[in-house]
C-alpha cells in the first residue's frame, strides 16, 4: 500500500470542498496537502474535473517539482505550490482559486481593505495583491515566477498573521498550517472581498479599520490570551 494514502485522501477530501463552497466551476482551482517530514505534497491533477475526481487521482510532488507516486499530470500551478511550500516554512497547505470577489480585485490589481472587524478576526492587514508580472517572468517559469511574485510581496508582511494573497490579474493564493485551514482561508478570502466590494460601492469613502479594532480582533482570535471560541 502507498505510504501517501493518508495524504492523498487529505489532499482529495480538500479539493472537493472547492465546489462544495461553491468556489469553483469546472476544473477551476487546486488545493495540496504538504508532508513536512517527508518533503512532499500531494495535489490535484491537471484538467480533471472535481465531479470525476478520486483520491488516488491526487499527485505526489517533492520540492524539486518531481512526481513521486501518480500516473497523471500534476496540476499547471504545482510549481507556485512548492515555492511557497521552500519559502513559508511551517504551512501544511496551500489552496488556489478563481473564486469571482476575489478574481476581481485581483483584475483591479488591489488590495482588499481591511474595513471590518470580520477582516481583523483572520487577517491584520489588507489581503495584498502582488505587482503585475514582467514579460521576461511570464515568457520564463511562469508558475515559478508566480510563487516568487508571492513571496517578495511578503517580504515586509508576516505570512502567518496573513494567510491570503491575491495574484495581479490572476487570482487568490491562500495557505494555514493545515491543508484545512488553506481552504478555510480561501472561503474567508472570498467574502472579505465580497464584503469590501460591498461596502466601498456604498460609500468610496470608507477608511480602514483602526488599529485598536484590528488589535482587539485579531488577539482575541489568535493572541496568547485568545478567548474566542471553546477552550
Ligand atoms: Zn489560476
Amino acid at each position: 500500500m502507498s505510504q501517501y494514502r493518508g495524504l492523498k485522501q487529505r489532499a482529495w477530501e480538500c479539493n472537493m470542498e472547492l465546489p462544495k463552497r461553491n468556489l469553483v466551476l469546472y476544473t477551476f482551482g487546486n488545493i495540496s496537502a504538504y508532508d513536512k517530514d517527508k518533503g512532499v505534497f500531494a495535489i490535484k491533477p491537471s484538467g480533471i474535473p472535481y465531479e470525476e475526481l478520486k483520491p488516488e487521482h491526487m499527485v505526489v510532488v517533492d520540492l524539486d517539482y518531481k512526481t513521486v507516486e501518480g500516473k497523471l499530470r500534476p496540476s499547471s500551478d504545482t510549481k507556485t505550490h512548492a515555492v511557497l511550500y521552500r519559502n513559508f516554512p511551517g504551512i501544511g497547505g496551500v489552496a488556489h482559486t478563481h473564486a469571482p470577489y476575489s478574481v476581481a480585485w485581483a483584475q483591479a490589481k488591489k488590495a482588499v481593505p481591511i474595513f471590518g472587524t470580520t477582516h481583523a478576526d483572520h487577517c491584520t492587514h489588507d489581503i495584498p495583491c502582488t505587482p503585475v508580472m514582467n514579460d521576461k517572468e511570464i515568457k520564463g517559469d511562469y508558475e515559478e515566477e508566480t510563487g516568487n511574485l508571492i513571496c517578495r510581496t511578503f517580504k515586509t508582511l508576516s505570512y502567518i498573521e496573513v494567510e491570503m494573497a491575491l495574484v495581479a490579474c490572476h487570482g487568490p493564493f491562500t495557505w494555514g498550517k493545515t491543508p484545512e485551514k488553506a481552504v478555510y482561508n480561501a472561503v474567508v478570502a472570498e467574502e472579505l472581498a465580497k464584503m469590501a466590494l460591498w461596502t466601498i460601492t456604498i460609500d468610496p469613502k470608507t477608511t480602514r479599520l483602526k488599529k485598536t479594532l484590528i488589535n482587539k480582533h485579531y488577539q482575541r482570535k489568535h493572541g496568547g490570551n485568545a478567548y474566542y471560541g471553546q477552550m
